[in-house]
């Protein structure tokens, strides 16, 4: 059976305190059985997210970090550094950095060489823009993402790759992929990646969705069956409504 996971992205918010606050209020809330609970707060914080949850099943994740071992990128934080603080997951490719960062496909495969020379597990974001979509050019853009970012990789490798299909018209706007939307293309995703590596590795991958997923949709998205979980950004700031989204699987 598929990995079923719900993975919060703090992005840029949370100053000390209240990261201290959300995790406290995250360690009071019931785990469910087979669901993979992740949280990526701020890089200041990582450390103290990862003592805070150290007897809790919630992972700690990061949001980025950077393709070279070490030496002169200022401001950047390398896997080696993430490891030693006992982070192995990361996520790469989101939407922000890609727009605000210009992390093209080419730059994050080598990201995705480097985390998983470090043995670190990978939540992949991609997804079209509006326009992409509304040019039907979605399928294409996607497959493109995939290939470019990741299909370099070993079959063996997916077992340290989840992917994370994110509708850049859908994060942060309150706009939601319907259920039927989503279902329709990470069916085709999986189909990708079966044409490319076969059905058994295509069969284990999770695919999760994220776009303004909260407590009232998260059911009807999650009942699609090629949807494995949710990538959730503001929800996930509230312990309520981000528990609520984990038992909506
Ligand atoms: C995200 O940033 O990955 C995301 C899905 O954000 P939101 O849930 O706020 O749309």
């Amino acid at each position: 059976m598929r990995a079923k996971v719900v993975a919060g992205n703090w992005k840029m918010n949370n100053d000390q305190a209240a990261t201290v606050a959300l995790i406290d209020a995250l360690k009071t809330k019931p785990s469910k059985a087979e669901v993979s609970v992740k949280i990526a707060p701020a890089t200041v914080h990582l450390a103290q997210a990862v003592e805070a949850l150290r007897d809790s099943s919630i992972e700690v994740m990061a949001q980025n970090m950077h393709a070279a071992e070490n030496g002169a990128f200022t401001g950047e934080v390398s896997a080696q550094m993430l490891k030693s603080i006992g982070v192995t997951t990361t996520i790469l490719g989101h939407s922000e950095r890609r727009a605000y960062f210009n992390e093209t496909d080419a730059a994050l495969s080598q990201k995705v060489n480097t985390a998983l020379g470090h043995d670190m597990e990978v939540v992949f974001c991609f997804g079209e823009e509006l326009e992409d979509r509304q040019s039907e050019k979605h399928f294409e853009v996607v497959k493109q993402q995939l290939q470019d970012g990741l299909f370099h990789i070993d079959a063996a490798a997916w077992d340290k790759i989840i992917l994370a299909y994110e509708p850049v018209w859908a994060i942060g706007t309150g706009e939601t992929a319907s259920p039927a939307q989503a279902q329709e293309m990470h069916a085709f995703i999986r189909q990708t990646l079966s044409d490319h590596y076969g059905q058994p590795v295509a069969d284990k991958v999770a695919i999760l969705y994220g776009g303004s997923v909260k407590p009232s949709n998260a059911k009807e998205i999650f009942s699609k069956p090629d949807v494995d979980g949710g990538l959730i950004g503001g929800a996930s700031l509230d312990a309520d409504d981000f528990f609520a989204i984990v038992h909506a699987i």
